[in-house]
């Protein structure tokens, strides 16, 4: 991911969940101011209909509890009636019989005139009640109203419905003492009309009268409703409220306002011309209901007329009954419920809001504190991960370099080289040059490392890298192909002779000695150039070639430098088939044992043989027994094949000549670095023991060299061997460098002429002398001298002369099978005992 978007996500992480929040509560808040307006849309509206529709309830109510009143007095008219003259009759009569009692001698002329006086002018119920008095005959005694009737029978009087009114009267007074009668009767105003009438009449027994009063139902009833009328006249509710009445024409029955008591407002019309009143009677009418309309009477206050009441009627009083409110008066009410509603919704809001605002706020200062926090990991996390890359690309840089590199010089390694070479090939292809590989080898490296320890040969191998850097140019480079091997490769060389320049440049580098750890140490190269394209066409080609080259220079001689041609590649096939087959080669069996017969120079008798080896290989044909050790020391066979070699010859020489004073010895040829592998004593006495072979029988054959190299590791293998009663003969004697010391110091036995001094005696004066002075040392070191390649009677001669105390070679016998030395042995013996 790139910088700009690391930081643009580290934005997103920190402010993203507060923008998310900020957006959330916007979207909150507007959804609840929405739903706070549409509620309280839908309250003031709930509000206004609720309202509306109490204020209505209420005015039914109002008016329906009115009309309870009016029916409830209605009905106790009739009750109140009866109570009410059976109370004046109750109290006319007391009055009667006390007149009676308190005059018990005056005459029933008198306590009637008495009692008549004192119940005529009685009246009651506003004037309209009075007594009357009738003897139980129906003679009227007194009727304050009609006087002319008194002293007169009504006996057969009749209502207008033609019942006997007084007869009745009488009937029931005598019957029940006292008791309510009912009658019809007109009034002189409403003759048409029939009116109800109630009397009530009591016995007074001791002038054998009943007195009696009588009362229209429809007085009473007009007295119940005037005192109705002065009732719902004085009714106030609320702010104003008042009830009203009218009867069935229209006239105003009852009303606040005291003028327009008693007028006709049938005909009043409202500003819109309706007849208002002739629909609140019409509404009253039909049912009741509510009516709605301009009202010409408005109660202080009230500036607006609309209004709207609620009428009913009732028929028995042809009463329109009505109550109603002031649309302002709602209004204003509704208002300021509204006004408070509306305040008491924007506080809700106002709250809500805060606590959202404040809410939110906490919350984004949280999220912002969390994004923070989680911004400061993601960045320490991201300076982690881009240190670990760092770390991790230059691990993967070093190990790129270690990959290509070598660790103690810093050179180019062998996958460097090979990349190097194949691109340079390819340039070399364009530009028509050659390219060189040159294989280095230090000298002896190995020796460097046994002498001055590993630290000084890793400090030798910097150094040459830093001397070998100096050679270089653009086009060339230098490799460290391994151990104390380097490669180079110059490409843009124009000829052989440039690559020959080269090479001796590389040698030249190892003029000066090496000043390591104030030791000095000196060192050569050897070097293999292979050439590009003539000799190969690839870089592991080129390499494997020069190597070869390498190896032969080595083989040849040390610090030259060889370039590859195909001879060398011959002998290189011929050395790895060698290698190949000298290691199936024992166990195939192709090895054997020769024996040279050693005469004893003197005596011309077989004292002793040479065994020496023999290879016959199916692929290589008869192999040098030379080639053979040598292989066998290359390729660390040298053990075994030594081994097979003692075991073979002694197996061979005690089968055909057993334990004698007098019977031949045997020499075995050993090579360096077989007397220095293992142990080598312990395994020669071994097998010479395991054969039962008198250790005085053996000889061992070392050459110079061993000498040389490793004289302080050889010498005590050699006294251990001479020890176990071994004889030992140094071989080749003459071509090394031979020091007398060794023949002093070391348990030589004997001492073996090289083939070449006799080979050149008769002819070479110089190698006739060293003959000489060999078999001289020899004596005066108390020496066996032998001589090898005797091939002529000259020789044979000429050393017997000398006194050389054996002889081998050609002149004897060639190396020879067992059976064939047996053979020998017997003519040799029996020539020896003919001639003596
Ligand atoms: P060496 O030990 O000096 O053996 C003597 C060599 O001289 C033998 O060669 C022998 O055949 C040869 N020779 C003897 N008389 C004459 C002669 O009159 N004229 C000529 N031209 N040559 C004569 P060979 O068998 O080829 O062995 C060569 C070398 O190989 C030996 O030299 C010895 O160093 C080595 N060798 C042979 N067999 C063995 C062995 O079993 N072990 C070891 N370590 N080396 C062996
Ligand atoms: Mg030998
Ligand atoms: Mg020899």
């Amino acid at each position: 991911m790139s910088l700009t978007s690391d930081e643009k996500l580290l934005r997103l992480i920190k402010y993203l969940p507060m923008m998310i929040i900020g957006l959330f509560v916007t979207v909150i808040i507007s959804v609840v101011l929405n739903e706070n307006r549409h509620s309280l849309k839908d309250s003031i509206s709930t509000l206004r209909s609720t309202f509306y529709h109490d204020q209505k309830e209420l005015l039914q109510y109002r008016i329906s509890n009115i009309l309870q009143q009016i029916e409830f007095e209605k009905q106790s008219t009739e009750s109140i009636l009866k109570n009410n003259i059976q109370e004046r009759v109750g109290d006319a009569l007391s009055i009667a019989y006390s007149i009676y009692q308190q005059n018990p001698s005056l005459d029933e002329a008198s306590l009637t005139k008495m009692i008549t006086d004192a119940l005529r002018d009685v009246r009651f119920n506003n004037g309209r009640g009075y007594f009357f008095i009738y003897k139980l005959d129906g003679t009227n005694v007194m009727h304050p109203i009609l006087p002319h009737i008194q002293g007169t029978s009504l006996w057969d009087l009749t209502d207008v419905r033609g019942s006997y009114v007084i007869r009745d009267l009488s009937n029931l007074a005598q019957a029940q003492g006292q008791a309510f009668h009912r009658w019809w009767w007109s009034k002189p105003e409403k003759l048409e009309q029939e009116f109800d009438k109630i009397g009530y009449v009591a016995l007074f027994k001791p002038l054998g009268w009943f007195i009696g009063t009588g009362e229209y139902v429809v007085d009473v009833e007009q007295d119940i409703q005037e005192r109705l009328i002065e009732r719902i006249s004085d009714y106030k509710y609320g702010e104003g409220g008042y009830v009203y009445v009218l009867n069935g024409q229209g006239t105003l029955l009852s009303h606040p306002s005291s003028t327009m008591v008693n007028t006709e407002r049938l005909n009043m019309r409202d500003n819109n011309g309706t007849f208002y009143v002739q629909e609140i009677i019409e509404t009253a009418k039909s049912g009741g209901g509510y009516v709605e309309y301009q009202a010409s009477y408005t109660p202080n206050g009230i500036s607006q007329a609309d209004k709207l009441s609620y009428v009913s009627y009732i028929p028995a009083w042809d009463w329109i009954i009505g109550t109603g409110i002031y649309t302002q008066r709602v209004e204003a009410f509704l208002n300021e419920r509204q006004a408070n509603l509306e305040q008491k919704n924007t506080n809700e809001l106002s709250k809500i809001i805060g606590v959202g605002l404040t809410a939110s706020i906490l919350l984004a200062v949280i999220s912002l504190f969390i994004g923070h926090l989680v911004g400061q990991r993601f960045v320490r996390f991201q300076k982690q991960i881009n240190a670990d890359f760092d770390e991790l690309k230059a691990t993967k840089d070093k190990l790129q370099y270690q990959a290509l590199h070598d660790e103690l010089t810093a050179l180019p390694n062998r996958t460097y080289l090979l990349d190097f070479i194949d691109q340079a090939k390819t340039k070399s292809l364009f530009s028509g040059k050659s390219l060189a590989v040159m294989f280095v080898d230090i000298d002896d490296f190995k020796k460097v490392n046994d002498a001055f320890g590993h630290s000084i040969g890793d400090q030798l191998l910097a150094m040459v890298s830093e001397r070998f850097q100096t050679l270089l140019d653009d086009h060339s480079i230098v490799a460290r192909f391994g151990g104390d091997e380097f490669v180079f490769c110059f490409s843009e060389i124009d000829s052989v002779l440039e690559a020959e320049q080269k090479g001796l440049e590389i040698c030249n580098a190892f003029s000066d000695v090496f000043q390591i750890n104030n030791k000095v140490v000196n060192s050569t190269c050897s070097i293999g150039v292979s050439i590009f394209p003539q000799d190969a066409s690839n870089a592991e080609d080129l390499i494997a070639k020069a190597d070869t080259a390498l190896y032969t220079s080595k083989a040849l001689k040390k610090g030259h430098v060889l370039f590859y041609d195909e001879s060398i590649n011959k002998q290189v096939q011929y050395e790895l088939a060698l290698e190949n087959e000298l290691r199936g080669a024992l166990e195939r069996e192709e090895l054997y044992m020769l024996y040279q017969p050693q005469i004893h120079l003197n005596s011309e008798r077989l004292v002793s043989v040479e065994a020496l080896i023999r290879w016959n290989s199916p692929r290589l044909g008869q192999v040098s027994p030379v080639e053979l050790i040598r292989k066998a020391e290359e390729i660390g066979l040298i053990s075994k094949v030594g081994e097979f070699v003692i075991r073979r010859s002694c197996e061979q020489l005690i089968h055909n000549f057993p334990n004698h004073p007098e019977a031949i010895t045997l020499s075995i040829n050993v090579s360096p670095n077989q007397l220095l592998e293992g142990d080598f004593a312990e395994t020669l006495t071994a097998i010479v023991d395991e054969y039962g072979i008198d250790h005085r029988r053996i000889t061992i054959e070392i050459t110079e060299n061993v000498l040389i190299n490793d004289i302080e590791l050889v010498t005590p293998i050699l006294k251990k061997v001479r020890e176990q009663g071994f004889a030992i003969a140094l071989d080749d004697f003459g071509t090394g460098f031979s020091s007398l010391s060794y023949l002093c110091n070391l348990p030589i036995t004997e001492i073996k002429i090289d083939r070449s001094f006799v080979d050149k005696m008769l002819s070479n004066q110089q190698s006739d002398g060293l003959i000489k002075a060999i078999v001289a040392i020899g004596k005066s070191h108390s020496l066996k001298v032998g001589a090898e390649g005797i091939e002529s009677p000259e020789q044979h001669q000429r050393l017997h002369q000398y006194q050389c105390n054996l002889g081998q070679g050609y002149l004897f016998s060639k190396p020879i099978q067992i059976e064939q030395l047996v053979e020998f042995h017997k003519q040799n013996s029996a020539r020896i005992e003919y001639e003596s």
